[in-house]
Order: C-alpha cells, then sequence, then structure tokens
C-alpha cells in the first residue's frame, strides 16, 4: 500500500515564534485523524532542530535541499548523511525554485537524489513543466526526461527512498492549480515512466503540488495515482495545513 503523505515546504518562511505556534496545532490535530496521512514538515533548515521536538507518530521532518556531496570542502551545504543523522528522514531534491532560481541542473539533482537513497533519506523528487512546456504539449515528456535524469540506475532498495512530486511550475504560489483530471493524467504517466525505470511503481508516493489549498485538496486527493500533497504557502496556517490533511481520503 502506498504512503498518503502531505509534505508542508515552508520555503524560506518562518521563526521560532511560528514554530511554537505552529507545531503544537498540528500535533494535536494528527491525533484526531484517523485516514493514515503522514505528514512531513519542512522547515528552513535552522529550524529544523526546534521542529523535531514536536515530532511523533506519523509526524516527519525534512530539509528542503541537500548537497551532491558525503562531506568537505562545500561551505554552506548540508549533506543527506547529517539530515539522516540530525533525525530527518525526508529532503526535497530539484524544487522548482532550486531549479530556476539557482540553476540547479538534471545532473546535480541526480547526484543529490543518490546522496539521499544511499543516506536512508526519502528524496522528494520534484518534477514539473512550465507552462510554456504545458501549452506546446510538451509536458508529459519533459517530466518523462526529468524522471529519468533524476532516477536512472536506481536499484531495488533504493526505490524505497524515494517520493515523487509533481508540481506544474506554472501553478507554484499562483494560486492557479491543475484540474483533479489533469493532474491525474500527469500522475498516471509518472506512474508508467517510474515503472519504465525499474520501479515497484505501486508502491511509489506521488504527491501533487502547486497552489493546493483546503479547498482544492480533496478533489486532486481523490484521485487514484495522486498519494497526497507537496503544500507551500498553505502549510504556513495550521488551520489551512490540516484541513489539507484532512482531506486525504480515508483508509477504507
Ligand atoms: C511548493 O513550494 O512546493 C508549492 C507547491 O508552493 P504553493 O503551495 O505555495 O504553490
Amino acid at each position: 500500500m502506498r504512503r498518503k503523505i502531505v509534505a508542508g515546504n515552508w520555503k524560506m518562511n518562518g521563526s521560532q515564534l511560528l514554530v511554537q505556534q505552529l507545531m503544537p496545532e498540528i500535533v494535536s490535530e494528527l491525533a484526531a485523524l484517523d485516514n493514515g496521512v503522514g505528514i512531513v514538515i519542512i522547515p528552513p533548515a535552522l529550524y529544523v532542530a526546534d521542529v523535531l521536538k514536536s515530532t511523533g507518530p506519523g509526524l516527519e521532518v525534512g530539509v528542503q535541499n541537500i548537497a551532491g556531496w558525503d562531506s568537505g570542502a562545500y561551505t554552506g551545504e548540508i549533506s543527506a548523511s547529517m539530515v539522516k543523522d540530525s533525525g530527518c528522514g525526508y529532503a526535497l531534491v530539484g524544487h522548482s525554485e532550486r531549479r530556476q532560481l539557482f540553476g540547479e541542473t538534471d545532473q546535480q539533482i541526480a547526484e543529490k537524489v543518490q546522496q539521499a537513497v544511499c543516506s536512508g533519506v526519502t528524496a522528494i523528487l520534484c518534477v514539473g513543466e512550465t507552462l510554456e512546456q504545458r501549452e506546446a504539449g510538451t509536458a508529459e515528456h519533459v517530466v518523462a526526461a526529468q524522471l529519468r535524469a533524476s532516477l536512472a540506475g536506481l536499484c531495488e532498495d533504493q526505490w524505497s527512498y524515494v517520493v515523487v512530486a509533481y508540481e506544474p511550475v506554472w501553478a507554484i504560489g499562483t494560486g492557479k492549480t491543475a484540474t483533479a483530471d489533469d493532474a491525474q493524467a500527469m500522475h498516471a504517466a509518472i506512474r508508467q515512466e517510474l515503472k519504465a525505470l525499474g520501479a515497484s511503481a505501486d508502491k511509489l508516493s506521488v504527491l501533487y503540488g502547486g497552489s493546493v489549498k483546503a479547498d482544492n485538496a480533496a478533489a486532486l486527493f481523490a484521485q487514484p495515482d495522486i498519494d497526497g500533497g507537496l503544500i507551500g504557502g498553505a502549510s504556513l496556517r495550521a488551520d489551512e495545513f490540516m484541513s489539507i490533511c484532512r482531506a486525504i481520503p480515508g483508509k477504507g
């Protein structure tokens, strides 16, 4: 059975005060949920230790970026083995903001995925097309190429440390969301590609991200190939974020 996950990417937002305000509410509301959702909080790295104080069953912590190397003279970087050592289980890899603003290449993203899976950290690999690519009808082709470039050659054990997040670039932080049907079609195509790459694709969680809110989450999460969400802006408000978590369909 695939893990149902809702991950909250705080991006470069937050403070110790936000951690103190948000986390108790998330923990207590999660305790009342029975839909099997796993929550991953992904704060800026400086607040990971504070968020880790609030973890418990069903709640894990991740980082927003990792290095493509294990250790050494790479000032400012954090390695996957450090992420694991600090108690985090997840790392975002290849978020579109990293690709676009920091020029991350498919090659670097592949190296980061390797570091994560070899360190026992689950890589949440972000893929997605731009608006121009969607309008040109190449969205599936672009996403399949991103998957191939980042995940080719993983061995069986390593696939269990991979989650894919489909995030159309035009939907991130814009208030525009893919329709549930369009998102489902892309998720089905992603699962096909993962199968072609050698994954047990039926066991792999594929999340949707891009302006997910309390009022559109249920329609997205009801789709058979959507296993949860990667949430940006809406993860900074406990009530909105937990409404999204509640939109995960029950286990039955
Ligand atoms: C994200 O940062 O991955 C994201 C999906 O952001 P938002 O939900 O704000 O669109």
